[in-house]
């Protein structure tokens, strides 16, 4: 296996267009892709043409518009390329008009109510900013994949790319215009990137099919700690084991072919974790390419006899899983936003950009938040692991030092000047370590980017880096405006990071976030501290929040408001589904197998006695089996209450914080008897997998 062979080859990639193409036709279509002009039709047609060449001689037989509604998943619906001739028989067709756009059967797709059901209807566009694909399966079906936008008869987005793409283009054009204003005349666009760092665990496929828990929830609902952890650090970049490198140098290959750039693997923290991290790209088509990481594990994993669990938590007492969204905006003549620069000019634009942030990320910490919350992502964000539900960002020392300084009308002097590299080229680049030591905050700056870590594994990353673009959209554009407006620009650049420094910095945090202090001392500078779900997603639907995607055209009030709705059903459903998974387990498995082991005490104690000898042991085990079958038979009923109830109630908010109040804490104290019975109860007669299979077998 060559990769720079196979590296791109099932991707209607620019090489292949240019191949393809007529030069005419070429440079048209790039100029859709590269500066937003519109795609005429007759450019469409040859393109889709070519395409369809293209895919059949690689195999394909249908094509599909691939599309990421609200369910966080992606959706595909094949046609095949046949079209009836005279004769009887077939010929192969795709024209210009099926490329741009589909009209998928939308009416099961969660549109928090705005399709009702007489304009089912919901269309699909072709999103010529992510190359067409083919997608493969192990027999060989090949399928021409195109990247699509979906939304509905009146153009309300009902997926995850519309939205960005907006958020791409609002970003562009204030960053663009605070250039500007600077004296840049050579950028033409602004990009926002991202690279995703995707956690996640594998599993032996026999064990995994023997919990229900994990076939239909991602996640175990039961399972006491095995007697090893993480605590030995023995797992992080540790040496990869044979079985875990062919998964992994699959999923590469996989990977390669769809022109992902798979880089960095290694084991992560917890036992069985582990990491791949693409090279980052537009936010727009990175998110595509993470939703095809997500699925090619998955996928790759089948093949291996192995399961990928991208579960925020699939595993108590253990690291859980996250996605690192490192996150920057680069112009298209290359200059990265974040990057310090060589120059005394750069360095404002850099300190701009940077306090910008500070101030944006301020200002909308809980929008950052509600982006990152779901029933998984719970286990992670406020409950006792990284990262903590408190947004803070980490500067490095020196960074907030130069800051000070400059707030304080301070001389920059010696180490600082070295890292500005204050009109002397020659020094080194600062070293980047410095800032990337904190492994604790959610919000990171590491250099040259931002490293956003609250993300949960199994999250699509659209969500976050809407917001990201688009708070940072309404920082530039205030920016943009003052800097326009001013005589002097240099001493109006120095007054914005000035007074965004001295508003803003109650934000930034360098310390350990997961320490106590810290939450304390949030609490004191006033710092949102959201620990659960349902509480976070309101952060959507607030006045602040409207006006902001409004404003920058990313969101309509509608849209937001929709997308609360399904945000906080998807909640309770995901609850409704663990409970009731639990319920079942419990009582079909668990509690049986308890009941077993207290009938051969049982036995065990009268035939003892029954030749006159004493058994104060199984006597006292008895004692404690029965009361932990006693304890969990009262939690099972008292979780079969709270589903109940929370089934009954009609408003969604209302039912999403009954399973919030009643039904996850009835989970777990459920799940404490249980687990207290594992413990005790012999392991052949435990019907389910345990945590030291699960973990330590691959
Ligand atoms: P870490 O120390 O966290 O592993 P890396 O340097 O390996 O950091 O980068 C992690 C991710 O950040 C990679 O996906 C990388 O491509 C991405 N990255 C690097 N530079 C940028 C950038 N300018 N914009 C967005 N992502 C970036
Ligand atoms: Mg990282």
């Amino acid at each position: 296996m060559k990769v720079t062979e196979i590296f791109g080859s099932n991707v209607f990639n620019d090489k292949v267009m240019k191949e393809r193409l007529p030069k005419e036709i070429y440079r048209a279509l790039k100029e859709t892709i590269d500066m937003d002009v519109p795609l005429r039709p007759e450019v469409a047609d040859v393109v889709a043409n070519a395409m369809k060449d293209w895919a059949i001689e690689k195999g394909a037989t249908h094509y599909t518009h691939w599309f990421q509604p609200l369910t966080g998943i992606t959706a595909e619906k094949h046609d095949s390329f046949i079209s009836p001739a005279s004769n009887g028989s077939v010929i192969v067709e795709f024209s210009g008009k099926q490329l741009i756009q589909g009209e998928p059967d939308a009416s099961s797709f969660p549109s928090g109510g705005l399709r009702t059901t007489f304009e089912a209807r919901g269309y699909t566009a072709w999103d010529c900013t992510s190359p067409a694909f083919l997608k493969t399966d192990e027999s060989g079906n090949c399928t021409l994949t195109i990247p699509t936008a979906f939304y509905s008869y009146k153009g309300e987005a009902l997926d995850k790319k519309t939205p960005l793409l907006r958020s791409m283009k609002a970003v562009s054009k204030h960053a663009l215009r605070v250039l500007r204003a600077l004296g840049n005349t050579t950028s033409a666009k602004v990009t926002s990137t991202v690279g995703p760092e995707q956690e996640y665990f594998l599993v032996d496929r026999e064990y995994y099919l023997k919990r229900t828990d994990l076939m239909l929830t991602g996640r175990t609902v039961f399972g006491a700690p095995a007697p090893k952890g993480q605590e030995l650090e023995d797992q992080y970049f540790g040496a990869i084991k044979d079985r875990v490198s062919d998964y992994m140098s699959d999923l590469n290959a996989e990977l390669w072919k769809i022109g992902i750039t798979s880089k960095t693997q290694h084991n992560e923290v917890a036992p069985a974790q582990y990491e791949m991290a693409p090279i980052f790209a537009t936010t727009n088509i990175a998110t595509d390419h993470n939703q095809l990481v997500m699925e090619t594990m998955q996928k790759v994993a089948f093949r291996h006899g192995l399961v990928c669990l991208l579960h925020e938590k699939p595993y108590a007492g253990i690291n859980g899983s996250g996605k690192h969204n490192n996150w920057s905006l680069s112009t298209d003549d290359g200059v990265n936003l974040l990057d310090p620069g060589h120059t005394p000019g750069e360095n404002v634009q850099f300190l701009l950009v940077l306090c910008g942030l500070l101030k944006a990320v301020d200002t909308h910490a809980d929008i950052l938040r509600a982006t990152c919350a779901s029933a998984a992502n719970d286990h992670r964000l406020g409950a006792n692991e990284a990262p903590p539900a408190i947004i803070s960002i980490f500067m490095g020392e020196e960074l907030t030092e130069i800051l000070e300084k400059i707030v304080q009308g301070k001389k920059i002097t010696g180490r600082d000047k070295e890292f500005l590299h204050v009109g002397v080229d020659s020094l080194p680049m600062f070293p980047k370590d410095n800032t990337d030591r904190n492994r604790t905050s959610p919000f990171a700056f590491t250099g040259n980017k931002f490293e956003f870590r609250m993300v949960g594994s199994s999250q699509s990353i659209a969500g976050p880096n809407v917001a990201l673009n688009t708070i940072a959209a309404e920082v530039f554009d205030e920016i943009a405006t003052r800097l326009e407006k001013a005589k002097n620009i240099n001493s109006e650049a120095t007054a914005i990071i000035n007074e965004f420094y001295k508003k803003h910095s109650r934000v930034i945090f360098n310390g350990n976030n997961y320490s106590d202090e810290w939450l304390g001392e949030a609490q004191k500078r006033g710092l949102p501290n959201i620990t659960n779900s349902v509480d976070a997603l309101a952060a959507f639907v607030t006045a602040k929040s409207l006006k902001l995607f409004g404003r920058y055209e990313v969101f309509s009030e509608k849209e937001l408001h929709s997308r609360y709705e399904i945000y906080v059903d998807h909640y309770a459903k995901q609850i409704n589904i663990e409970a009731l998974t639990a319920i079942d387990m419990a009582k079909k498995q668990l509690i049986p197998a308890g009941i077993e082991y207290a009938a051969f005490l049982a036995n065990s104690i009268s035939s003892l006695k029954a030749v006159s000898a004493k058994s104060p042991v199984a006597e006292d085990l008895l004692q404690k089996v029965s009361s932990l079958l006693t304890a969990s038979y009262t939690n099972l009923d008292k979780l079969e209450k709270g589903v109940a109830e929370a089934q009954r109630t009609d408003e969604t908010v209302k039912k999403a914080e009954l399973y919030r109040d009643k039904v996850v804490t009835s989970m777990q104290a459920l799940r404490a008897d249980i687990d207290a019975l594992e413990m005790i109860v012999p392991s052949d007669m435990w019907p389910v997998p345990i945590y030291a299979e699960l973990l330590f077998n691959l």
